[in-house]
């Protein structure tokens, strides 16, 4: 494998320090840290090295019902604040982030092996998701509506759910967490979150942080795996809506599960985005652009730019651009250099997973035109790779490999891109390279996609939402249509008379 391998890995001469300053390993239950019911616990790894930097409870059914417990009886309370007193405090959580920023960059990479330019950006969107939604919040104001039956009048009341379950992923674990907490806390709900198993030390950490500006009771954070505590939060009578982002096969446990008890579900799911680059498009952009957004976070990204669909008369041109800026990436462990671009892949197990779909691409006759191997440890490092001559149909284009793999298929007419971009059971992002104004107009509204981009692909803004089409899931993220997600309407009828 090594010798085979073309990239390698560029490590830190002074490895990041790790222990000081970890959370507590406990379940935050009440406003305070407690220890799991049961005897269980879960090893947390560090991915560049293998190595484990923290052990966390391995929560129970008990421990579940004991946080949905104190969040059911927060629940009155904090529905009971204004929009100005949540709104103040989500810009205190903003602020306090800010000022541990540092902190909590190095402990998200050393958690996933991301590079520090992929933490700071997250850690500046948690910032901006917890302002954003401090104001947006204080303008989603209940309806008077009007006199719609004679004699009566309407008024719409916005109310707070009750109690949500979060279930979130590893890829993204304190802007995952932001995401859902930010508009969940802002409408006047009370919640339980359980984090990755893999990645729960910044979740963990920002409530250690902010314990002293919600009441008790309005947080609380489980810890422990999905089958266990995901489940749990699924099923429990007293959650009223339950968010998961994460796989399409945990998402349709978790909404099957929740079916039992008819509580409202919010799915952020897996994704596989076309990348449909036209004859007339600036080849160089869209190669630059497939180059940042189909490696960022190591391609561990469910809007990750992975499935490439070019015009045949440019294919060649197209694709030479590409492999240029993939051979130019330099994979490496956090603390490496600013410059460092693709970090390892965040377990053994996905490290595995990979790895096997590049060898079924090759054992199906894809050409890997630049990389493809893993590369020799610690740590669970895959070369940046380009797929070429990629037919309809075939694996690496039509499932999630959520690595650092972009696949190139080719298309003949305009009519053959669309088809066959929509044709996969994922509905959550795509982008159209082109510089034809008409065709710029046309074929985003053809993409089945809860995202399209034109010549950009993943770049977001909280006033915007995020969310899936298809298998990719139901729900919104960001922008007012999340407060909407985690908010109910109640109609109120006054009889007047006349
Ligand atoms: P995963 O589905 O393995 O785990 C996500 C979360 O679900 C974890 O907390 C896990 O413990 C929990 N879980 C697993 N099984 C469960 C069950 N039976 N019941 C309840 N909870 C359960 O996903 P992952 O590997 O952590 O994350 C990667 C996936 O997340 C990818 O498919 C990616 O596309 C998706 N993702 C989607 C978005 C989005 O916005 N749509 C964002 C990030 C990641």
């Amino acid at each position: 494998v090594a010798e085979t391998a073309r990239f390698s890995v560029r490590r830190p001469t002074t490895p990041p320090e790790s222990g000081a300053g970890l959370p507590p390993a406990g379940h935050f239950i009440g406003g305070a840290f407690v220890p799991g019911t049961g005897p269980g616990t879960l090893d947390v790894e560090n991915p560049a090295t293998g190595t484990v930097i923290a052990t966390v409870a391995a929560g129970s059914a008990q421990d579940v019902d004991a946080a949905v417990a104190a969040a059911v009886s927060a629940k009155d309370g904090w529905a009971a604040t204004t929009p100005k007193e949540r709104s103040d405090a989500l810009h205190r959580i903003a602020g306090i982030v800010e000022e541990n920023r540092a902190f909590l960059e190095a402990l998200e990479s050393l958690n996933t092996g991301k590079p520090e330019a992929v933490a700071e950006d997250d850690i500046t969107s948690v910032i901006d998701t917890f302002r954003f939604t401090a104001g947006a919040a204080r303008t989603l104001t209940s309806l008077a509506a009007g006199e719609y039956a004679k004699g009566h009048t309407s008024v719409i009341l916005r109310e707070p759910v009750g109690v949500v379950g979060i279930i979130t992923p590893w890829n993204y674990p304190l802007l995952m967490a932001a995401w859902k907490l930010a508009p969940v806390l802002a409408t006047g709900n009370t919640l339980v979150l359980k984090p990755s198993e893999q990645t729960p030390l910044s979740t963990l950490k920002l409530a250690e942080l902010i314990a002293d500006v919600l009441p008790a009771g309005v947080l609380n954070i489980v810890t422990g795996t999905g089958p266990v505590v995901g489940q749990r939060l699924a099923e429990h009578p007293d959650v009223d809506l339950v968010a998961i982002t994460g796989s399409v096969g945990s998402g349709q446990k978790v909404a099957a599960t929740a079916a039992g008890s008819v509580k409202r579900v919010h799915l952020e799911l897996g994704g596989k985005a076309p990348v449909v680059v036209f004859p007339d498009a600036d080849l160089k952009a869209a190669a630059e652009g497939v180059r940042a957004a189909g490696f960022w976070n190591a391609g561990q990204e469910c809007g990750a730019a992975c499935r490439v669909l070019v015009h045949e008369s440019v294919a060649e041109e197209f694709t030479a651009l590409l492999v240029a800026e993939v051979r130019s990436i330099v994979v490496g462990a956090p603390g490496a250099g600013d410059d460092v671009e693709v970090g390892p892949m965040i377990s053994r197990e996905h490290f595995e997973r990979v790895r096997g779909a590049l060898e079924r691409a090759e054992a199906d006759g894809l050409h890997l035109a630049v990389g493809g191997r893993p590369i020799e440890g610690p740590g669970y490092f895959i070369e940046p790779t380009v797929v070429t001559g990629v037919p309809a149909g075939a694996g690496i284009a039509a499932t999630e490999v959520f690595g650092p793999v972009v696949s190139v298929e080719t298309f003949a007419s305009d009519e053959e891109a669309v088809r066959r971009a929509n044709e996969t059971p994922y509905g959550l992002s795509a982008s159209v390279w082109t510089t034809d104004a008409a065709r710029s107009m046309t074929v985003p509204r053809r993409l089945d996609f809860g995202t399209v981009w034109v010549n950009s692909h993943l770049t977001l803004a909280c006033e915007v939402p995020w969310g899936g089409f298809k298998g990719s899931g139901y729900g919104r993220d960001l922008s007012l249509y999340a407060l909407e997600d985690f908010s109910r309407t109640k109609h109120v009828m006054f009889n007047h008379g006349a």
